[in-house]
């Protein structure tokens, strides 16, 4: 019996060493294995993070319908791994893809599965799965009874921390049978992004539907970003609104951040939006609505007109 992280694609995906601390700390706890499967050209580099994390197998999979995201061959692929190693809880890094792959997987093994999950304990022979629900809101308890489970955890909330001691992991090569796998979903352009990610950064200036107009944004929001040395982000209304692109949403439905520092300008607070940033260290608010939900979170608040007080802000920057 071992514990296990799925993982794939062609390089280490940001909060992979996330999702080894806390399989690795739950391996320990239960007194089995933590085997790490991964499929994909990120196997070269897996291999120095496997040590580090105490993984017990490397184990890889390779296939030629693998070489390029297809989520049929994908769960075909790790339900194949399952039946052959039979691991007794499954594990992946909540990416938007992942989100996909976990409860097909669920679904082909007949097995329970958690989302956003957050924190994990065995209790007896319980595990005991702590996941956000409704939007960030609320944190929820899972027990889960079952012999063999899924979880995908949020690893935002979670810092990488290496194993207690490093290991040498066993490189296991796996063999699967995907000829009958026909992928059903095309992907006719992928989307693309370059430069450093919004999850990854430590300072973020976002603005809000009260910022106006998309100048406004450029001008205000993009300036503080600047001379801050951030990065710029945004609710969802204005990526609907076209001021903005999609890479650059914070909220459920977009980039789930945890800066040091966010800076809300003009954005209400709705927990959607909340979801994507309130794990920040600090969050500054600046709302003429001394009412409005961001208060909720904010450590410091400046209950003005954003059009006002960014300039000042962007001049105090610079000084
Ligand atoms: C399933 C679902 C998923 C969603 N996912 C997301 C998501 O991922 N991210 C997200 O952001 N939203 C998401 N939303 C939408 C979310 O519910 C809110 O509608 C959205 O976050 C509101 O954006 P906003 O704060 O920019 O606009 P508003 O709610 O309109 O707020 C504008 C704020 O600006 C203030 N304001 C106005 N003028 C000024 C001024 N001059 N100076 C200072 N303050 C001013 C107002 O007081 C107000 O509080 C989702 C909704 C659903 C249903």
């Amino acid at each position: 019996m071992a514990v296990i992280l799925c993982s794939w694609g062609d390089v280490v995906e940001g909060g992979t060493e996330e999702a080894l601390t806390l399989a690795s700390q739950f391996s320990a706890a239960a007194g089995v294995d933590l085997d790490w499967v991964v499929v994909g050209g990120m196997a070269a580099a897996a291999q120095e993070l496997a040590e580090r994390y105490g993984v017990a197998h490397l184990d890889t999979i390779a296939d030629a319908k693998l070489e390029n995201y297809g989520p049929d061959a994908l769960v075909a692929a790790f339900a194949q791994y399952c039946e052959q190693y039979k691991p007794q809880t499954i594990f992946f890094n909540q990416t938007a893809p992942a989100r996909l792959i976990a409860p097909r997987l669920a679904g082909r093994l007949g097995i329970p599965v958690v989302a956003n999950g957050i924190g994990l304990e065995l209790d007896g022979g319980t595990l005991k799965v702590t996941a956000t629900a409704f939007g960030g809101d609320t944190h929820v308890l899972y027990e889960l009874a079952e012999p063999v489970n899924i979880v995908s955890l949020v690893t935002t909330a979670i810092d990488a921390e290496p194993a207690a001691q490093a290991s040498s992991p066993q490189r296991r090569d796996v063999s699967v049978d995907l000829g009958a796998v026909e992928e059903r979903l095309k992907v006719t352009s992928a989307a693309s992004s370059t430069g450093p990610r919004l999850e990854d950064a430590d300072i973020i200036v976002a603005g809000g539907r009260g910022l106006g107009s998309p100048d406004n944004y450029n001008t205000l929001i993009k300036g503080l970003a600047e001379a801050l040395g951030g990065m710029h982000g945004g609710s969802r209304v204005i990526v609907d609104e076209g001021w903005i692109d999609s890479t650059h949403q914070v909220g459920l439905t977009g980039k789930i951040t945890r800066p040091g520092l966010y800076l809300a300008a003009g954005i209400s607070g709705a927990s959607q939006h909340m979801a994507g940033c309130s794990a920040a260290k600090t969050i500054v608010a600046i709302n003429k609505d001394k009412d409005a939900s961001i208060y909720r979170y904010a450590r410091y608040g400046i209950v003005a007109d954003c059009l006002e007080v960014l300039p000042e802000l962007i001049k105090a920057a610079k000084a």
